[in-house]
Formats: structure tokens, sequence, C-alpha cells
């Protein structure tokens, strides 16, 4: 088991999606399933402040990964999940235990079956602590604005990086603050900084990580 944990825009997707591919492993995009919870929430129009209601809406849920998409009650919604909406309210749903008491089993379950690279917010810190290899994943905080432009533009919903810097702040606030699983640097996680990095460079800094660690590829 490898975790990649870190804030928006620091490039843990794109890293981990590489990793896992370089390692034969399974890439687990755990913000995706709190994307699609948002997701959910968002269609039935629930008020995330009405516990009762979501808590029933969360119960008749079911939520999973299939190969690289997100279901929502079987229902694919990968390519509807990505907005800078669905963002922001994926950042107040992922506050609430509630929320958090549906996602981390499932991550779990996931990363049970092994040979996993599992990438997000707590990921080595709650969900897989004991994960072999654990990393966090920064950026200075001019280039995450920067790469979380490009990815709204190649989606075709381009935004002015003033707008953009102003969601990453209030998700990584609300991230790093939230009482419940908050954003931090998980025991014995080897830190890498992706600033003036290619994807090339970070995967290959992971991959002597894991090559230490003695972990083996499965391809
Ligand atoms: O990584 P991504 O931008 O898709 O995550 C969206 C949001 O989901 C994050 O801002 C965070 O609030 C939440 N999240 C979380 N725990 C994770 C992954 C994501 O709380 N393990």
């Amino acid at each position: 088991m490898i975790t990649i944990d870190g804030p928006a825009g620091a490039g843990k997707s794109t890293a981990a999606r590489e990793l896992a591919r370089r390692l034969g492993y399974r890439f687990i995009d755990t913000g995706a399933l709190y994307r699609g919870i948002a997701w959910r929430v968002r269609e039935a129009k629930v008020d995330p402040g009405d516990g009762g209601a979501l808590g029933r809406l969360l119960a008749g849920t079911t939520i999973d990964l299939g190969d690289g998409a997100v279901l929502v009650d079987g229902r694919d919604v990968t390519g509807e999940i990505r907005t800078p909406e669905i963002g922001e309210l994926t950042s107040r749903l992922s506050m609430l235990a509630g929320v958090r008491e549906k996602v981390t089993p499932i991550q779990r379950r996931l990363a049970a079956e092994g040979g996993a690279v599992l990438e997000g917010r707590d990921t080595g810190s709650v969900v897989c602590p004991d994960a072999e290899v654990k990393f966090y994943l920064d950026a200075s905080p001019d280039v995450r604005v920067v790469r979380r432009q490009r990815e709204l533009e190649a989606r075709g919903l381009p935004a002015a990086p003033e707008q953009v810097r102003a969601e990453i702040g209030r998700r990584d606030r609300q991230d790093r603050e939230r009482p419940l699983a908050p954003l931090v640097v998980p025991d014995g996680a080897v830190v890498i900084d992706s600033t003036g990095r290619s994807v090339e460079e970070v995967v290959r800094l992971m991959l002597e990580e894991v090559a230490r660690h003695g972990c083996c590829t499965r391809s």
C-alpha cells in the first residue's frame, strides 16, 4: 500500500496515476469518492446543514470506483464531478463525520485488495496509517494555481487566476483547519515538493523510495 497526501494542485493525481501504472498497482482517487457524494447531494438538492436528510441520503447511496470511473448508485458521474462548484461542496461535506464514516471504509476495502496507490487528504494519516510507503506532495501556491487553471481549461472550464487562487485558498483552509482528518503531513511520510519538478522527476523520486522499502511491481 502506498499513500500520497497533499493539498489541491500539488500534482497528486497525476503522480499517483503514473506511479500506479509503473508498478502495476491500482490507483485509488479518494477525492473522487468524496466528489461523488457531493454530486449526489447536489442532485438530490439536500441541504448539507440538514443532518437528518443528509444521513438518510448517504444511507441509501452506494459509491464505488470502477476502472477509472466514479460510480454513484451504479451511474458513471466521472465527467461531472470536476467542476469548482462540486469541489467546494465536496470540501464542505468532507468536514462532516457522517460523510467521512461513509467514505473511509470504502477506501479501506479498496486498499485491502493490496497493490494500491491511494491519493487524497488523509490516506496516510487516517485511512491507511500502516501503509508501507507514505508521501506528502506539496508545491508552491503559484504553481498550484497554474496547474489547477490548466486542469480546468482542459475540461473546458476556463477561470481567471484570481478566481482559482481564491478557490484553492478556501479549500486549503477548510481541509487544513477541519477538526476531523485534517490535511497534515502523516507520520513517517516522505515530503516531496513538486515545484519546478516534472511529473517524471516526481515519479522517479517516488519509485526510488518504493524500491528502498523493497516493494515490488505486480506487472
Ligand atoms: O483531491 P480532490 O480535489 O478531488 O478532493 C476534493 C475534496 O475532497 C478536497 O478538497 C477535500 O475536502 C476532500 N477530500 C478529503 N479526503 C480525501 C480526499 C479528498 O477530505 N482523502
